[in-house]
């Protein structure tokens, strides 16, 4: 029995750079605007000085509304797909005629096997210490543990760039982790929390029973970065009970407010501040559920249930086809046959 590996895993890279306020654009250098950003705004976002044309594109089976910049997609501000990952039309499901959609993963996909993350600096990179102090503050304060890389082939490679950014979960391979010279460490822990699988906390799908959006004070062209997951039919999966405002995957009061007006409210209508220095209890506890300690063991036989042949489930992580009382994935290279053992889908 071989390990399942994901093929199809939603990469984000969610770039830290600076958001630009408009009114301050032409009175700031982008050393200042970015300053202004981590300090107040806590924004983080991928090409602070650049918009480009809105689109949807599908990754995995999932339709996203994305934003054009730089040749490449743009989703929720510093969320990064590579051109050569996503379609630009939806991919059929083999074994269903019509347009059944399929649903994929939350942030429970591309999980880091044995709660193990390798990485690996470039030697280039300024101010490392910032990289190593946020690995120091997730392996304090999570079952994750960080190894330098020697010759494992998935990785996490920090890099300079123009913001900061991160591919969401595992995705094969090298994945970049880039930070610009103003990416702190507390901006460095929320890149390598994307890195690990965790969405934008205001995303959630419930987040509408804690906080209103507030559409008329958003920069335009940026609408579709405020949109939970349901919304743009995506099934995340949420690990905390409520809304984490201390979450350090949670947007500010004022991201991508296009008049110094805030974009996103407590439910009262007040604002809130947002923190970028350490992971929240929730951050943790969200974390401690997608990698358990206890997950590295024996694995047992799944208990089935009364699955609907013909329809497709999400489960632990995976979008998967009940078939003929058996489950089947659609990868990329066409079905097959999987099965879930505690939590853990294998190949059949
Ligand atoms: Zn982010």
């Amino acid at each position: 029995m071989r390990k399942f590996k994901f093929l199809f895993v939603l990469p984000v890279l969610g770039i830290l750079a600076c958001s630009e306020d408009p009114i301050a654009e032409n009175q700031e250098s982008a050393e200042e605007s970015q300053k202004n950003l981590f300090n107040q705004n806590l924004t983080e976002v991928a090409y602070p000085d650049q918009s480009g044309p809105t689109s949807q594109v599908y990754f995995a089976g999932q339709k996203l509304p994305v934003e054009e910049i730089k040749n490449a997609y743009v989703y929720q501000g510093d969320i990064i797909f590579p051109k050569n990952m996503v379609n630009l039309q939806p991919k059929k499901v083999v074994y269903q005629e019509g347009d059944t959609p399929q649903k994929s993963t939350g942030r429970t996909s591309g999980l880091w096997p044995e709660n193990t993350v390798y990485y690996q600096l470039d030697s280039n990179l300024s101010n490392q210490e910032r990289v190593y102090d946020a690995i120091e503050h997730w392996e304090k304060n999570t079952p994750l543990q960080f190894v330098e890389r020697s010759g494992e082939s998935d990785y996490i490679y920090f890099t300079s760039g123009a913001g900061c950014a991160s591919y969401i979960g595992k995705i094969g391979g090298r994945q970049e982790i880039t930070l610009a010279r103003g990416c702190s460490t507390g901006n460095t822990i929320h890149e390598i929390g994307h890195a690990v699988g965790l969405w934008h906390e205001q995303s959630r799908v419930d987040r509408d029973k804690h906080v209103n959006i507030l559409y008329e004070n958003i920069e335009n062209g940026r609408e579709h970065n405020f949109e939970t997951y349901e919304e743009m039919g995506y099934d995340g999966e949420e690990f905390t009970t409520n809304l984490d405002f201390n979450s350090i995957m949670m947007y500010s009061s004022y991201s991508f407010s296009k008049n110094g007006q805030p974009t996103i409210v407590r439910n009262n209508g007040s604002s809130y501040s947002v923190q970028r220095n350490k992971l929240s209890s929730g951050d943790v506890k969200g974390i401690e559920s997608m990698y358990p300690s206890t997950s590295v063991g024996t694995p047992e036989e799944p208990v089935e249930e009364n699955y609907i042949n013909g329809e497709h489930y999400t489960l632990s992580g995976l979008t998967v086809l009940r078939y003929n009382d058996s489950w089947y994935y659609g990868s990329m290279f066409g079905w097959r046959k999987v099965k879930l053992v505690r939590d853990n889908w294998y190949w059949v």
